[in-house]
């Protein structure tokens, strides 16, 4: 049952939105945050478990030194203040994911908070590109919960489920909170702006290696929280929060969404409910969740098992100097030294392969060859195999050596496509593949020329109309001459020997 809704650009017609972001990310720490346990994901359920991480009465949890400095290298990149002595709190609830009926957490004092991320907001059918500056609240730390499946009923929920499982291998897993203040004054470029947030966020941890970023793992979850006051007002209205919306496309649509659904709300003249609010992918609505007041109840009180986290001065400028290049500045870096356009680059960029032509330069490769091979040929291929670019038994240091043999000319464009598809067989390397092929270009000159001479004779019609000034129709002839030549042959070159033995000019 869907909610009435105001067409979007009615609604911002007489409305401003105000987003937050609060993005979990589970850090890639080998162990959980307060015990030893692995944090493998797909494992058998309930295996990576241990008295603390269940919860069981008298376990000692002990801080993942690890999971700290992560946080740390977080808030640092998010220009945060860094605190200098923080401690963990007791946020209680009752429910069966979370054993021990707490879960730990930060609450008054983060380990970051203050800061600002730089977001670049593509140009849309909504208008040219331009920068957000996301002010961060605060980053800290905590850990997730099991992992409930309701199982029986339509809707995967608990409400009407037959019977639910747990599985607490993820309960313990170390995770930061990222919370934004509240983000004034997008407009209607709202929702562009909380998904290039989270895009950026998510570049810039994997920069990091703090977390595997897996959006569709959940190793990254966002809730966002929208609300909508008249133009010109100055109180915010009431948020919802909509919980778990895990994509990068979903984000900007449920923000759009709930946009157009409060704006109806309140042309109605009633009031928005603050609750949280579920996401459909599938029908691309928000429906009613739990209500939510600000005042909700956890009784949170410091950890008395846990001692304060007490970063040193030292430590903080250590890890300052771990810093990657910010990811954006990166890609403005690259794409000159490349010499890519804008559209290519922006190909690049989605194709998830910045950092293999990064490696398929260094071992070798023109760029133009890197971006060739990777984002074509090869992508489709991946595309259509349902796996990463990556994972197709291609290296860079194969490109490289294929981007040779071509330069070299001892390959054309043809032959190197089917060496290519050697490789990719994993019949070797390029060099390997070729040979076992007998892949090369004829370099004898009088062979080719014969091929040449051959063709002419047996197409007069062909050779006379290219001797009138159609040097167009050469291609017929060049086609033939490449088949004399059993495709062996240079192309270009061919090309060449046609022309000057019928007497024009290329
Ligand atoms: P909660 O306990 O509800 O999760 P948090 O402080 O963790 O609260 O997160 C609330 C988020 O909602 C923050 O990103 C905050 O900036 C944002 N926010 C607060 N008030 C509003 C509002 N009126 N409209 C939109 N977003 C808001
Ligand atoms: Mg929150
Ligand atoms: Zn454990």
């Amino acid at each position: 049952m869907s909610a009435a809704t105001v067409p979007y650009a009615e609604a911002m017609d007489r409305y401003e939105p105000v987003i937050g972001l609060e993005v979990h990310v589970e850090l890639n720490t080998l162990t959980k945050m307060f015990c030893g346990c692995a944090t493998d994901f797909g494992a058998e359920p309930n295996t990576q478990t241990c008295p603390v991480c269940l919860g069981l009465p008298g376990a000692l949890p002990v801080v993942n030194g690890k999971a700290v400095e992560s946080a740390i290298r977080i808030g640092l990149a998010l220009n945060c203040r860094i605190a200098d002595w923080c401690r963990f709190a007791r946020k209680n609830y009752f429910y069966p994911d979370m054993p021990k009926n707490f879960q730990t957490s930060q609450y008054d004092e983060p380990i970051a908070f203050d800061g600002w991320l730089e977001v670049e907001v593509p140009a849309s059918d909504a208008g040219e590109a331009f920068t957000y500056r996301v002010e961060i609240e605060r980053a800290h730390m905590e850990e997730d919960t099991g992992k409930s499946t309701h199982v029986g009923g339509a809707t995967g929920r608990i409400h009407g489920a037959d019977y639910s499982i747990v599985d607490y291998n993820r309960a313990g897993i170390p995770l930061i909170e990222i919370v934004t203040k509240p983000l004034t004054g997008a407009g209607d470029r709202a929702p562009e702006v909380a998904r290039a947030y989270v895009s950026a966020l998510r570049d810039l941890l994997k920069a990091l290696d703090v977390s595997h970023v897996r959006m569709e793992q959940g190793n990254v979850r966002c809730d966002a929280n929208v609300s909508l006051m008249p133009k010109g007002a100055e109180r915010f209205g009431t948020r919802t929060e909509t919980k778990n919306v895990n994509s990068l496309r979903s984000i900007e649509r449920a923000v759009r969404y709930e946009i157009t659904r409060q704006a109806a709300v309140l042309d109605a003249g009633e009031s928005i409910l603050q609750e949280t609010r579920h996401w459909h992918e599938d029908t691309g609505i928000t429906t009613a969740g739990r209500p939510k007041s600000d005042a909700d109840d956890y009784r949170y009180f410091p950890e008395p098992d846990l001692v304060p986290v007490a970063p040193t001065a030292e430590l903080v400028e250590q890890l300052r100097g771990t810093m990657p290049e910010n990811p954006a500045e990166r890609r403005r870096r690259l794409q000159s030294e490349w010499g890519y356009s804008d559209l290519e680059m922006r190909d690049v960029v989605n194709a998830g392969a910045v950092e293999v032509i990064e490696e398929t330069v260094a071992a070798g490769a023109t760029s133009a060859a890197a971006r060739k091979w990777w984002t074509g040929d090869l992508a489709r291929r991946a595309n259509a195999e349902g796996v990463a670019v990556t994972d197709l038994g291609v290296t860079p240091a194969h490109i490289a050596e294929l981007d040779a043999l071509v330069r070299d000319g001892r390959l054309n464009d043809s032959m190197a496509r089917q060496v290519m598809e050697g490789v990719v067989a994993g019949e070797g390397s390029p060099t390997q593949v070729a040979d076992a092929k007998g892949l090369e270009l004829v370099q004898d000159d009088g062979a080719l020329q014969a091929a040449v001479d051959k063709v002419i004779a047996a197409n007069a019609d062909v050779a006379e109309k290219i001797r009138g000034g159609k040097v167009q129709a050469a291609g017929a002839l060049i086609g033939q001459v490449m088949k004399e030549m059993r495709g062996q042959a240079d192309a270009a070159k061919a090309r060449e020997l046609i022309l000057s033995a019928l007497g024009v000019e290329g």
